[in-house]
């Protein structure tokens, strides 16, 4: 099969297309066709060896596609060869198959097609957790995203929506807060804006009870005084690849918190899985939310799909087709 390869850490130079054998699914595992990926943040920061988890080389990456199921491994129910399904796992989706463990496998409502199922669980299931489990959202609260044109972004303006905040969100291109707007954002502002702070507290009367931040570096310490009194700063990501600091006095004065912010410990936890299951899957079934696929790469292109969302090109979810 097709697939792409790395044998060292570095940059997208280093993903290699490769002709590998077809995995075979172990007891308790799902081998997938897979029809698209959903390209991360995450798998480039994996490739350079700057992601959270360590990477283990070589490897294929990818943490999230979508595909056919193939075959099933052995005591594994509850899903049928040719169903069209979304998985969430460590690595190995930049390929033509992968095996994943039947726990990984979720729903996908009928209405999304392969594209937009690839797009579903990394951003959806995170924008759950944030706001939700971790960021305690009430109706009515706001909430101010960063990079709201982006894969995250995009989830989160909606899932936030649909959880009854008040959404403001910013982006660094005009284009990026026209797709937050049409997705439902009450105010969307340039991040470069001189005036943010004001217009952010003109809105809110008291400033963000939530911030999603997105890109790190030194808008943090801007982040931390958009919040209101007992605002919650949820640490979810340093797209910008700068350092913050944090003077922890500086929390006291507004009785703020910083929460981080990490999907991944999330899936070896059933129920709050499950909890995110339950609230996303009905709303993706009625169109309330859904997946933005922003530009397709084929696999063969996956080092110019990792430029394009380096050079902050893409709105959305971009995906890699096999
Ligand atoms: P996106 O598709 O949103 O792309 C990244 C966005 O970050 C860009 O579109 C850009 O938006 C913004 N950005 C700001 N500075 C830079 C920079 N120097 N280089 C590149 N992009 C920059 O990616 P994702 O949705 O995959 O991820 C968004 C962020 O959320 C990342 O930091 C990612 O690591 C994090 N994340 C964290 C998760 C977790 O579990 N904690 C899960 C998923 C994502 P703009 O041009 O508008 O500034």
């Amino acid at each position: 099969m097709k697939a792409i390869w790395v044998e060292k850490l570095g940059g997208p130079e280093v993903l290699q297309l490769a002709e590998l054998p077809k995995p075979a699914p172990k007891a308790g595992e799902v081998l997938v066709r897979v029809r698209a990926i959903g390209l991360n943040f995450a798998d480039i920061l994996a490739v350079r060896g700057e992601y959270l988890a360590p990477t283990r080389l070589p490897y294929i990456p990818g943490m999230e596609f979508s595909g056919t199921v193939e075959e099933l491994g052995e005591g594994v129910e509850g899903v049928q060869p040719g169903q069209l399904v979304a998985a969430l796992g460590g690595s190995g989706a930049f390929a033509e198959y992968t095996a994943v463990p039947a726990r990984a496998v979720l729903p996908v409502p009928s209405n999304l097609n392969a594209y937009e199922a690839a797009a579903l669980p990394v951003s959806f299931y995170t924008a759950f957790f944030a706001l939700h489990t971790l960021g305690q959202a009430k109706v009515g609260e706001s909430v101010l995203i960063q990079a709201a044109g982006g894969a995250l972004g995009t989830a989160s303006v909606q899932v936030a929506k649909a959880m009854g905040l008040q959404v403001i969100a910013t982006a660094s291109r005009e284009e990026k807060l026209e797709l937050a707007r049409s997705l439902g954002a009450d105010q969307a502002f340039l991040s470069s804006d001189p005036t943010l702070e004001s217009k952010v507290r003109q809105v809110t009367g008291k400033g963000v009870d939530l911030l999603m931040e997105l890109v790190g570096g030194e808008g943090f310490a801007q982040s931390l005084r958009m919040l209101a009194p007992r605002g919650r700063l949820l640490v979810i990501g340093s797209a910008s690849q700068q350092q913050a600091t944090l003077r922890p006095v500086e929390l006291m004065k507004k009785n703020l918190s910083v929460i981080g912010v990490w999907l991944a410990p999330f899936l070896a936890d059933r129920e709050a899985m499950l909890e995110a299951t339950q609230f996303l899957t009905p709303l993706l079934a009625a169109g309330h939310v859904k997946p933005v696929v922003g530009r397709v790469f084929p696999l063969e292109e996956a080092a110019q799909a990792f430029q394009y969302v380096l050079q902050r090109a893409s709105t959305g979810k971009v995906v890699l087709e096999p």
